[in-house]
């Protein structure tokens, strides 16, 4: 797997004598769904929450200037993407895979949480809220009722894809239970 040999240079020199990689000790990856960057440039998720984001520096200056996670996704770029995460986790069980996130409730991917924030969901909504959040929010930007608006379209877009990806890791999870 191509990595351009990041992991070990994280352009800090000090920290390479504490462990003899990642794998030793619990780091906090960037949040940013295929990154294996070291996330310890935190972001707000939305304004006014509490919560963060935690990205690599190049990523945290992607977000900060407007960087809209699903924008310019198709929904094979976002499938593709989904699917990297998946091989990622190589000979470990999902389980201890998805555990990393700390948070969430240990199931779900990074993908999976970041379509719960755009429909405004806490990370352990369940798929009916995903459902009602979905539908109320696809509804104020559905191209039926803001013709011709083309954030309104791209607001539209994002939302579907949300659910996509979230329909896709409910099925998931259903066909392993
Ligand atoms: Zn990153």
């Amino acid at each position: 797997m191509a990595r351009h040999g990041r992991s070990t240079d994280w352009g800090f020199p000090r920290w390479r004598g504490y462990s003899g990689g990642r794998e030793a000790a619990p780091v906090r990856l960037c949040d940013r769904s295929g990154c294996d960057d070291r996330g310890d440039c935190p972001a707000p998720k939305s304004p006014n929450s509490p919560e963060r984001w935690y990205f690599c520096e190049k990523h945290a200056a992607e977000y900060n200037s407007g960087w809209n996670y699903f924008e310019g996704l198709s929904k094979e770029e976002a499938a593709a993407r989904e699917s990297d995460e998946r091989r990622d986790a190589g000979g470990y069980s999902e389980a201890a895979h998805y555990a990393w996130a700390g948070s969430g409730d240990g199931s779900r991917t990074r993908d999976e949480m970041r379509a719960l924030d755009l429909l405004g969901l806490e990370p352990d909504a369940d798929f009916e809220a995903v459902k009602k959040a979905w539908r109320s929010k696809a509804k104020e930007v559905h191209p039926d009722v803001r013709p011709g608006d083309a954030d309104a379209a791209k607001a539209f877009q994002a939302l579907q894809l949300a659910y996509e990806v979230l329909r896709a890791g409910e099925e998931r999870r259903e066909w392993k239970g």
